[in-house]
Order: structure tokens, then C-alpha cells, then sequence
């Protein structure tokens, strides 16, 4: 019997892992995805948000722990668990040295990005390297790893965990276990459940895109929370970006974002503005406008950007929808020509233009308009035009297994002496709503790690008690 058995294969997991094989336990890896599959949401990501009071290493200037604090009470509105969000940030001012130690390597930070380069350390070759060195590490250290393996069921009894049962019936047992499987953004059923059917008779859900892995079914969220398992967050709460209509159902990634929001304006099917563009940097709002999508009647929006907004974002994956005039953009995105006319001309009218700099939140604005734009407002007056849909891209959700200070799931408000969760089946606790760049990897690398000791210990325990038996 293993000491520890880890159920997922991303980031969450792999850090629960490799620090409870640090305590001294046998550990097996439970991964549904194929080999070339592994790695779950983490394979896309490229950063992870780090506290620090000086320049360290790859971040430039400081970052302190009550700023990162602010900012993430900022936008969660007050949703969040300060006690374990703290726990978070002020893990991630050690952590890369030990990530270091089992093969991570950061990038230098670059140039012309110093709101992220201060608050973000950036893996070199992206999250895909970052978990490929986390499996040799696993490999080296005598992890057990099991590829294809989906874990259907947890058997708990009395809070206590005995076993896990696999989709093909086989059962597992184990001394302690750590739930890591993600969240269940993977589900269309449960999304499309969790969303309802709204004022138009639609299912917004069924217009989601999700930008990762389609093995985050939440299964054993699901299988818990049956089970009697301590609940938080909002069924409907995630992170959701808006991305570009045209990307894959699952597994667009990072390149199918839209970085051009705040740079024009963003209207709906009825060629109308409906939301501030201009609220914030992108890392602290791009997560809201895949939630303001999915709120607008079909589920589709539309970016549209003049050619002063060209070379200041991240070149997207497709090309650009290009009209010389406002009213080729309308005819070929299939809107009203006279309504999308009257809304550019409105808002370019109440631009109060002053010093345009995308890296502060500067004084250009929009006066006597609704819903105003309240920073880097320029009139869109410089053909040729460029325009691109924009749809829900559902990255996590956010409902999530309750859990403390030592990862413990709770059952009627009783943490379990050996059953723990690590990454976005607990994000929730600390992250209610909203989110702010590269804390989901902090939330995983942080309770990953504190997991696994958490499970070395309760296995421990259990060794000291029968000895003493
Ligand atoms: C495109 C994109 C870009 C992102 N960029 C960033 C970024 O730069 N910085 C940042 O902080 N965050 C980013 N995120 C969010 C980040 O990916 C997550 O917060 C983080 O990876 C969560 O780690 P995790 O280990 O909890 O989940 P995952 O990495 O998703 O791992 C879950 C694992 O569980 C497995 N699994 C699921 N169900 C089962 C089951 N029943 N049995 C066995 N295994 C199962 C899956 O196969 C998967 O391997 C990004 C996400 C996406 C999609």
C-alpha cells in the first residue's frame, strides 16, 4: 500500500507529490490524461505571482506582501480567506528555490512589462517545462506514476480516507490521500447546469470555450461534495476570459487571448458598449470580461480597435477582422451599420483626450458617455479599422472543497486526519471571485506544497501510533 496516493497531474499535484516524498513517503500519482496529455491547465501557464521586498532574481523592484494582499482583495470584493490567502503569499517569497531544486527555471525579466516583471516570475519554457521537470523530478525520486488512470470515487469513512476506486472499477488504498484533479471547468453538462438557462431562453454555457484540458470533469469535486464534503464558492464563479470566437473547444491555451480590450472598445451583438474597457491593467481585469461576455445575449462580443492600437498588445493568434470604414467592420461582423456608426462616433465625441500611456492608468477618458471609459480612451478614427469576436473562454471555476491552513478537507466543519486538497479544487477558498495574474499557480504551489507535508505527516502519525499500539 502506498503512503500517499495523488489524485491529478498538474501543478497542484506534482508539488503535493515531490514535498511528501521529501517527508519520507511512498507516493503514487494518479494522472487521467495520456502521457503526452499529463499536466492538466498547468502546461499552459507561464507565470506565477511572487511577494517580494527588494529585487530577487528575476523580479525587478518590490512587490510586498500587503500589495499583493490589496490586490487580490481588490478583486475579489472581499471573497477570500485572508487567513490562508496570506499563507499563499508569503509562501510564494521562498518558493522558487525549491522549484529551482527540482528543475523550474525563470526567465530574466523582460523588458517593457514592468507591472508584470515586479509582480511575476515567468518559468522559462512555460508551465509544459515547468511540469515535465516536476515528472523527472517525480521519476527520479522513485515516484510511482499512473497515466490514463481516472479516479470515479473516494471512499471516505467518518472524514477518515480508506481507498480511491478508478473508472474501471479497480480500488486503491492508501494511508493519506491528495485531492489535485483540478476544477470541473471540463464539464459542459455541469457548466451548463451551474449557468441555467437565462431571460432569453439560452444556455449560456453552451457557448463556453475552455481553454485547457478536457480532463478537468470534476469527478471527484462532484463525488465529495455527495459525500457530504464542506462546500465554498459560487457554482458560476471562475476564471473567465473573453477569447477569440474562432478557438478550439478545448486547449486553445494562452495564444487565443485577446489583449486589445482596453485599447478600443467592446461591443455587443446589438453593436452597443456595455462595460467599462478602460477599468484597469489587463493582469487585474481580463479575467472579468469572459464573465461580461457570457452575460450579453449570445454570448458573443466584439473587440474593435483603430490603427493607433496596432503594436501596443500581444499579437493574437488570428488575424484581425480589417474594414476600411466603421461600416465595412459592421457589415462583415454582421451588425447594424447605423448602430455601430452612432456608437463609435458617441464615444470618440466624449473621448477627453490627455496623455495616452497604457502603462499607467493614464488621463485619457470619456466624458458624459455610459458606461464611460475611464483610462487610454482614444477616438477610433484611424483606418483601416480591425475588429474580433470574443467569446467566454472558461480557464477554472471556482466552487471548491473547503479546506484550513494544513489543506484538510472539512466534513460538517471537521478536518480529515488524512485526506488534503491542493490547487483549483480549493482555489475558492481564497479566490471568491475575480483574479489577478499568476495566482493561480501560487494557490496550487503553495497548497501543493502544503498538501503533501500535510499527508507526510498524517502518515507519520499513524506509523507513531501503531508503533506505540
Ligand atoms: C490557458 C491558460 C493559461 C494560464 N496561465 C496561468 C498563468 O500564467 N499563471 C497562473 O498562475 N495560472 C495560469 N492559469 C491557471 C492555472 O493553470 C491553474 O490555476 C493551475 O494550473 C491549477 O493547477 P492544478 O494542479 O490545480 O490543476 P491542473 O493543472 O489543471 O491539473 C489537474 C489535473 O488533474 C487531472 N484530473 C482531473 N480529473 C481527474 C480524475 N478524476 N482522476 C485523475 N486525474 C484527474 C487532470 O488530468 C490534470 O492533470 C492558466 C490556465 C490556462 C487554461
Amino acid at each position: 500500500m502506498f503512503d500517499v496516493i495523488v489524485v491529478g497531474g498538474g501543478n497542484a499535484a506534482l508539488c503535493a507529490a515531490l514535498t511528501a516524498r521529501e517527508g519520507g513517503a511512498s507516493v503514487l500519482i494518479l494522472e487521467s490524461a495520456p502521457i503526452e496529455w499529463r499536466g492538466g491547465n498547468s502546461v499552459h501557464t507561464r507565470n506565477l505571482r511572487c511577494m517580494h521586498d527588494a529585487p530577487q532574481d528575476v523580479l525587478v523592484e518590490a512587490y510586498p506582501e500587503e500589495e499583493f494582499w490589496q490586490d487580490l482583495l481588490k478583486v475579489t470584493g472581499g471573497l477570500t480567506n485572508e487567513k490562508l490567502a496570506r499563507i499563499i503569499i508569503r509562501g510564494t517569497s521562498t518558493v522558487r528555490d525549491w522549484m529551482r531544486k527540482h528543475g523550474v527555471h525563470f526567465q530574466p525579466s523582460l523588458s517593457g512589462t514592468l507591472h508584470v516583471a515586479r509582480t511575476n516570475a515567468f518559468f522559462m519554457g512555460g508551465g509544459k517545462a515547468l511540469v515535465n521537470a516536476f515528472f523527472r523530478s517525480a521519476e527520479q525520486l522513485g515516484i510511482k506514476i499512473r497515466y490514463e488512470t481516472t479516479v470515479k470515487h473516494v471512499n471516505v469513512k467518518d472524514g477518515i480516507f480508506e481507498s480511491v476506486v478508478l473508472d474501471n472499477g479497480e480500488v486503491i488504498s492508501g494511508k493519506s490521500c491528495v485531492l489535485a484533479c483540478g476544477g470541473f471547468e471540463s464539464n459542459r453538462e455541469w457548466l451548463k447546469e451551474a449557468w441555467g438557462q437565462n431571460e432569453n431562453g439560452e444556455w449560456p454555457a453552451d457557448n463556453f470555450l475552455i481553454r485547457g484540458t478536457k480532463f478537468n470533469r470534476g469527478d471527484v469535486l462532484k463525488n465529495l461534495l455527495d459525500q457530504g464534503a464542506d462546500q465554498i464558492g459560487d457554482v458560476t464563479q471562475g476564471h473567465c476570459v473573453a477569447i477569440d470566437a474562432r478557438s478550439p473547444l478545448y486547449d486553445g491555451g494562452i495564444c487565443t487571448r485577446l489583449d486589445c480590450v482596453s485599447l478600443g472598445i467592446v461591443v455587443n451583438q446589438f453593436a452597443k458598449r456595455f462595460y467599462d474597457e478602460g477599468e484597469d491593467f489587463w493582469p487585474k481585469r481580463y479575467a472579468i470580461w469572459g464573465r461580461l461576455v457570457a452575460l450579453q445575449q449570445g454570448q458573443i462580443a466584439y473587440s474593435i480597435i483603430d490603427s493607433k492600437a496596432i503594436g501596443r498588445f500581444m499579437p493574437p493568434v488570428f488575424s484581425a477582422i480589417k474594414g476600411n470604414t466603421i461600416s465595412e467592420i459592421a457589415q462583415q461582423l454582421n451588425l447594424d451599420v447605423d448602430q455601430l456608426n452612432q456608437t463609435v462616433n458617441e464615444f470618440n465625441q466624449s473621448c477627453h483626450v490627455g496623455t495616452f500611456n497604457h502603462n499607467i492608468l493614464d488621463d485619457c477618458h470619456t466624458e458624459n458617455i455610459a458606461p464611460e471609459k475611464t483610462h487610454w480612451a482614444l477616438p477610433i478614427d484611424q483606418g483601416p479599422f480591425y475588429a474580433y469576436p470574443l467569446r467566454p473562454g472558461i480557464t477554472f471555476t471556482y466552487l471548491s472543497l473547503k479546506t484550513d491552513e494544513t489543506a484538510a478537507v472539512f466534513f460538517n466543519e471537521q478536518a480529515s486526519p488524512n485526506l488534503f486538497v491542493a490547487g483549483e479544487l480549493m482555489a475558492g477558498n481564497v479566490l471568491g471571485k475575480g483574479y489577478t495574474a499568476g495566482i493561480g499557480m501560487s494557490i496550487g504551489t503553495i497548497f501543493g506544497r502544503i498538501a503533501g507535508q500535510s499527508a507526510a505527516d498524517a502518515v507519520k502519525k499513524m506509523k507513531e501510533s501503531h508503533a506505540h499500539a
